[in-house]
């Protein structure tokens, strides 16, 4: 179960392909450095390339390294006869409705960030195909899409068990396509599709550039559209950037209603780790919630690792979980590198760039605040992610004692608590120079 909670966490496995591919996956043997793994045999020896063509072999070594700390190799078989007629009354992987049982409406934390997809979310599962159609969910990685269309399609089949609810990845879709071109099944394909009452399709995105993907979509979306069917789509973008999606799809994606989800604010983030500790029913300090907050970036996929690295890592030193163990845990998710890298003339230098001006400006003594702010920004940039003390860094900008740089500092500290462009701007600084 760690692997496999591992590799969705940290690896970016989704759900789905857990589902699929992961989990029916049987432990034949341990010898040495060795796992063997079995795959039943129906998959045949595609199954096995198309695992490893994915890297989930890699994964699944890498996972299984991080928790015992041993490198193993996978090697796959498929599995011998006998096993796999015990397999095969298996249920088949389509009858799986796909969902993960934990992405509810009722695990997924609200902030301001996502504040405008859940409510679209809600709104839509509570009377699919009146609200709005398509919704478009879009945002990076990590940030709770997924999470939001599994809630959305849960609460659905809940709620009226007569509706017929379809939760597909575009690779899904795309290899649905593919096999029915290949067996000339494409009768049957698209009946099952327009026999639905409520599509999800999640990364949209991936079905760029696959013509015959395109064009089989954009007769399922004009079928279920016109037959009033909900249609729930989330990509990495909005419509309008999915720059080589073909016109008649990018203009039907917008038909409806478009929300964004951003990257969560310290707040929610906070909010999300204690939610995701207390469904895990571990007891975690304030003290970490904030070190994690702090210093993991954006992607609520990777709180959630870290919050799973400190709790496999207190296991398996048997040691409780405080600040100093949570520290080591992440010291290799923890960038440190890139903090070491920043020097205060990297800042100044980047800072100038940003606002169009000259280092030269930022260290005189000129006061006008289109030059004045910079300096405060670096100040604040300097403290912040550097080593550096107070008065070097007071040096390094135009020979300032220390007392102005504090000022500069406490300055911007307070400013961006009200002015929330303010720390996309600090943000989009810090990214340059990473
Ligand atoms: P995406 O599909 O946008 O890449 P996911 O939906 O897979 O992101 O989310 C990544 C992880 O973060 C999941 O484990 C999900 O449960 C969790 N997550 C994302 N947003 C929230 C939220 N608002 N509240 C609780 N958990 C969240
Ligand atoms: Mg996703």
């Amino acid at each position: 179960d760690d692997v496999l909670i591992k590799l969705e966490q940290e690896h970016d496995v989704s759900s789905a392909a857990i589902n699929a591919w992961i989990k029916p996956l049987h432990i034949e043997d341990v010898q040495n450095n060795n796992i063997i793994l079995s795959l039943d045999a129906k998959y045949g020896e595609r199954g096995i390339q198309f695992i490893k063509k994915k890297m989930y072999d890699f994964y699944i070594s890498l996972a299984i390294q991080d928790l015992t700390g041993k490198k193993y190799d996978i090697i796959f078989e498929l599995e011998k006869d006998g096993a796999s007629e015990k397999s095969s009354t298996k249920e088949p992987v389509q009858d799986d409705n796909n969902l993960n049982p934990r992405y509810t409406f009722d695990t997924f934390v609200i902030g301001d960030n996502n504040q405008m997809a859940h409510a679209a979310s809600i709104a839509v599962a509570e009377a699919p195909a009146e609200a709005y159609n398509p919704l478009f969910l879009y945002g990076g990685a990590g940030l709770g899409k997924t999470h939001l269309m599994h809630s959305i399609a849960h609460y659905i089949i809940e709620h009226d068990s007569n509706l017929n609810v379809l939760y597909v990845t575009s690779e899904d879709f795309t290899n649905e396509v593919i096999n029915s071109i290949q067996h000339k099944k494409q009768e049957e394909l698209r009946n099952k599709y327009r026999s639905i009452d409520v599509l999800l399709v999640d990364d949209i995105q991936f079905i760029i550039g696959k013509d015959s993907t395109q064009q089989e979509f954009f007769h399922t979306f004009n079928a279920l559209y016109n037959s009033k069917k909900q249609i729930i789509l989330s990509s990495d973008k909005p419509p309008k950037d999915l720059d080589v999606l073909e016109e008649r799809l990018r203009s039907r994606f917008s038909w409806g209603l478009t929300v964004d989800i951003q990257p969560p604010d310290y707040e929610t983030k906070i909010a999300i780790l204690r939610k995701r500790a207390e469904l895990d029913h571990i007891y975690i300090d304030d003290e970490i919630f904030d070190y994690i907050a702090t210093h993991i970036k954006s992607n609520i996929r990777d709180l959630e690792g870290a919050l799973n690295k400190i709790k496999v890592y207190s296991k398996l030193n048997k040691q409780p979980i405080d600040l100093e163990l949570s520290k080591i845990a992440l010291q290799d998710l923890i960038d440190n590198k890139s903090k070491q890298k920043i020097t205060p003339e990297l800042i100044l230098k980047t800072v100038a760039e940003h606002y169009n001006i000259q280092t030269s400006d930022i260290i005189s003594k000129k006061r006008s605040h289109d030059i004045a702010y910079p300096r405060q920004i670096c100040m604040y940039l300097c403290k912040k992610l550097t080593d550096t003390s107070l008065v070097k860094i007071g040096e390094v900008i135009g020979k300032r004692d220390h007392s102005t740089v504090i000022h500069g500092v406490e300055k911007i500290e307070k400013d961006l608590k009200k002015d929330s462009n303010l720390q996309n701007i600090i943000d989009v600084i810090t990214k340059k120079m990473e």
